[in-house]
């Protein structure tokens, strides 16, 4: 057995990780799917290449709840770690300036597990204790177990496990309960890992019997792992764009026209943005464009980000260049971001002067839908 300390310079950084993140705890969800998700591609990349020569089997990502034991896992069969590797990726974390950037940012849970990287440390705003139990892909490897208490202070150990990769176990805390019941992972799954391109599993597809619902043998996938903006425009009916719309916002009329979105140059973004009618009593707040980055679900807040007429929109804008875990106030200085709402006024622009010229009957019948939207972007942008 390995015993050490975390390297921090902080003298403790776990506490101050509880202490100053009032609110947002629910992202560290997000944040331990997203690494299972990673480490899952990881090992299908290295087999594309022959790198890794083994069986792939099934790459679920699986969460799962233990009301008895107070605890929820998320498990992958991805490429694991060694215990070298959880000495350098987990274990020797450092964080300079850590207190001073914590009291500014205290309200801001994505700051500051962007500004250090602490993805997996996320963990700790809801948990007394977390184990990460684990068997590298590489051949030979020994499974290890790491775990800690949310004091500096780690134990390593070797074990037995048979299934190669990673189970994140967390021994949830008395005031994060929430996490242990279904309905609120279920809720935060469908919120943030609702497009992953790895099936997540959570329970099991149920089935009608005897008069009420019982579980089956079969896992429940809760997520498409091909949404319609990460499909080629030209395998897409407009059945299929209207289908998509429908399932991100139910109930609203159809739209009334869409542009798919795909670029490469000079920033990565995908993405379908869809033109509403506008009723007066249109609810913008409810059916608002949500923000993507490699089909991980960052926010639905945009102000800032796109110019404000084009707030109007609906849709989708999936972009790697958006970084994860930031600041609102970043996200509005950073000069991608910037570039990234220039083009797609100029795609808007453009797609509508499309229809302008091509379809004149059609822009004519939805001129009473598209002028709000037209006169406003004419007021706030004279570029557009
Ligand atoms: P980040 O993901 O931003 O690098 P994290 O703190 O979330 O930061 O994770 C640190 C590192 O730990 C990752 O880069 C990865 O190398 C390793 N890691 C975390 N989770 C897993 C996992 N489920 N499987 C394999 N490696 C992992």
């Amino acid at each position: 057995m390995q015993k050490g300390t975390i390297g921090v310079t902080t003298d403790n950084i776990f506490p101050v990780i509880k202490k100053f993140l009032y609110s947002d705890h629910e992202i560290f969800l997000r944040e331990l799917v997203s690494n299972a998700v990673d480490a899952t591609q990881k090992l299908k990349t290295l087999s594309s290449f022959g790198d890794f020569k083994g069986e792939l089997g099934t790459m679920n990502v699986t969460v799962s709840i233990d009301k008895n034991k107070g605890t929820l896992t998320i498990s992958d069969r991805g490429i694991g770690m060694t215990a070298e590797e959880i000495d350098k990726y987990i274990n020797q974390i450092a964080f300079s300036g850590a207190e001073e950037f914590l009291e500014k940012y205290k309200n801001d849970a994505n700051a500051i597990i962007g500004h250090f990287g602490l993805g997996f440390y996320s963990s700790f705003m809801v948990s007394k204790k977390v184990e990460i139990r684990t068997l590298s892909y590489k051949e030979g490897a020994q499974a290890v177990m790491w775990s800690c208490d949310g004091s500096p202070a780690y134990e390593m150990t070797d074990i037995e496990k048979s299934e190669r990769g990673t189970d994140i176990i967390l021994y949830v805390d008395d005031d994060n309960k929430e996490f242990l019941e279904e309905q609120r992972i279920e809720t935060l799954l469908k919120k943030y890992c609702r497009f992953l391109p790895v099936p997540v599993v959570f329970g099991k597809e149920q089935e009608w019997k005897d008069g009420k619902y019982v579980d089956t043998d079969k896992d429940r996938v809760i997520n498409d792992m091909e949404p319609a903006w990460t499909r080629k425009p030209t395998d897409l009916t407009d059945e299929d764009y209207r289908k998509f719309y429908a399932d991100l916002y139910p109930g609203i009329d159809e739209p009334l026209f869409w542009i798919h979105l795909n670029i490469d140059y000079p920033f990565k973004l995908t993405g379908i943005l869809y033109f509403p009618k506008i009723k007066n009593n249109i609810d913008i707040n409810r059916y608002k464009i949500q923000l993507y980055c490699n089909q991980v679900f960052v926010t639905d807040s945009v102000e800032g980000i796109v110019p404000d007429f084009l707030m109007l929109l609906q849709g989708v804008i999936d972009s790697p260049d958006i970084p994860l875990n930031v600041s609102r106030s970043y996200l509005q200085s950073d000069s991608n971001v910037k570039k990234i709402s220039g083009y797609i006024t100029k795609k808007v622009s453009e797609r509508l002067q499309e229809i302008f010229n091509s379809d004149h009957k059609q822009f004519e019948e939805k001129w009473d839908d598209l002028k709000i939207f037209i006169e406003y972007g004419m007021l706030s942008d004279e570029k557009f």
